[in-house]
């Protein structure tokens, strides 16, 4: 291996945030390294998050639907049952698309000349240099410009017992060897809640608990308030407003105290998981030998995600909150076009999209009606109720609710919200919808297809007062 190495762009770390990025400035001829410290290209998306925790919900759906097979009239030998979960072969499954998707990432990487990837762990050693330590051994790199996506790692609250031998985080619940038959969750954001309906779906008895008031903090409260009562209906047993106060060991289970308010209580389960939220990976890169700054929340960026050290960028989880793959990309081709001298906009906050693969689907663009008014608008909300709908009552699942958000004063569309299976992919017309700030009459006489869970946008939009 060449122990010294110059480039244009160094590029550390191969997920959502780094990646795109090596892509687009490899494909325009710039000299570019691609280092990655784990297995393959493709980051906690691919290996611990977007990618694997849907597998898991695809094969926890599926088994669900099978089990609602009368309803379509048809019928099962054993029928009304849902099928028995042939763990290991999900694990299987999961291994198989995951290994195809790594490969096919790095032969696109590999089909650029001016792209090197190496599998190693990055540490800056001054504003313009760094040394990668790989399995044969470290090397040196100068680079002009280098764009940090270390992305995250979960956080492990001080709860005394949290770091108990078999105490688990979302990637531990990722590579679990079976079923568990009673599991309980600590923390209800997108991850929390994910995690208790695959389970649930797929057998487990769960026990979800939260110290908000209510789960999913800053989503739509009113879709976030169906879902926790869907939660519920589904026999998940939800506690909000509770402080876990410790996890304790007894025999072969975990107990789980927590107190709301003076009342303490204590759930026993076969496994317990914290999922209470992720922390950028600052630590061991060497950011000490640079301007680089950062806080718990993140390395420090200005709107063009440039570090405190001129020509440093960072991107993804790494500088926090919104914390998903596609706002990482966004990034990190925002940065590629900046550095390529593109004068093309940033991602915007408010313009962001995200999905909770909750069951059903919890999809949403832009603000929310809260979040609206806390920024100066005069919000108006729209609604149209997916009860009624054709395609839900079909697909039986007959249940949630679309919210249009729009600015009564120019009538844009500023937020969309949507609880319904199937919410997932309406959210490119939302994206559409909010990024090109169409006015409400406008969405209200594009034609949606019938039936299908489109029309809720047009409806929605013709009943806004
Ligand atoms: C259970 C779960 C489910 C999720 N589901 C979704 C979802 O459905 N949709 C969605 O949009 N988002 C989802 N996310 C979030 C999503 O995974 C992240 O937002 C996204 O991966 C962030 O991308 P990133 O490139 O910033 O960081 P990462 O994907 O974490 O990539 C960072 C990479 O940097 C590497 N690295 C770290 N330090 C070094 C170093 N010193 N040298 C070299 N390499 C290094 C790491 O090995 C890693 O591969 C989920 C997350 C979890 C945990």
């Amino acid at each position: 291996m060449n122990k010294h190495s110059e480039v244009d762009v160094l590029v550390i770390g191969g997920g959502p945030g780094g990646t795109p990025a090596a892509l687009a400035l490899a494909q325009a001829g710039r000299r570019v390294l691609l280092v990655e410290a784990g297995q393959g290209l493709g980051g906690t998306c691919l290996f611990e998050g977007c990618i694997p925790s849907k597998i898991f919900r695809e094969a926890a759906a599926r088994r669900r639907e099978i089990a609602r097979a009368a309803e379509f009239g048809l019928a099962l030998a054993g029928s009304g049952a849902a099928p028995d979960v042939d763990w290991p072969a999900v694990q299987a499954r999961r291994h198989r698309i995951l290994g195809q998707r790594a490969q096919g990432a790095l032969m696109k990487a590999r089909a650029l000349p001016s792209l090197g990837v190496l599998f190693g762990r990055a540490r800056l050693t001054g504003p313009r240099s760094a040394l990668i330590e790989t399995g044969e051994g470290s090397r040196e790199v100068r680079f002009e410009r280098a764009i940090l996506a270390t992305g995250s790692t979960p956080v492990r609250p001080p709860i005394p017992g949290a770091d108990l031998s078999g105490v688990l985080d979302s990637t531990g619940l990722i590579e679990i060897g079976a079923v568990p038959g009673t599991l309980a969750l600590i923390g209800a954001g997108p991850v929390g809640v994910e995690m208790a309906q695959i389970f649930s779906m797929l057998g487990s008895r769960v026990t979800l608990l939260e110290g908000m008031p209510r789960i999913l903090m800053p989503v739509d409260a009113v879709l976030a308030g169906m879902l926790a009562q869907r939660l519920a209906a589904d026999g998940i047993a939800l506690q909000t407003a509770v402080a876990v106060k410790a996890i304790e060991r007894k025999q072969q289970q975990y107990v789980v105290r927590y107190a709301r308010g003076d009342q303490e209580a204590e759930v026993a389960a076969d496994v317990v998981a914290i999922v209470a939220g992720r922390q950028p990976n600052v630590a061991g890169l060497g950011l000490e030998h640079t301007a680089v700054r950062f806080d718990r929340h993140g390395v420090k960026v200005d709107a063009l995600l440039q570090t405190g050290e001129p020509g440093i960028f960072a991107t993804g989880d790494l500088v926090g909150q919104p914390m998903f793959a596609h706002w990482a990309t966004a990034q990190a081709q925002a940065v590629a076009r900046h550095i390529l001298g593109h004068d093309a906009p940033y991602p915007r906050p408010e313009h962001n999209s995200a999905v909770i693969f909750s069951y059903p689907e919890l999809g949403m663009v832009g603000l929310t009606e809260e979040a609206a008014r806390a920024a100066g608008f005069d919000p108006g909300v729209t609604e149209y109720d997916y009860q009624i709908d054709a395609r839900a009552q079909i697909g039986a699942d007959a249940f949630g609710r679309l919210r249009v958000i729009y600015d009564r004063k120019d009538r844009h569309v500023i937020g969309i919200h949507a609880l319904v299976e199937g919410a997932a992919d309406l959210m490119g017309e939302a994206a559409l919808a909010v990024r090109l700030g169409l006015r409400i009459d406008q969405l209200a006489t594009a034609i949606h297809p019938h039936p299908t869970l489109t029309e809720a946008f047009g409806v929605a939009a013709q009943t806004a007062g």
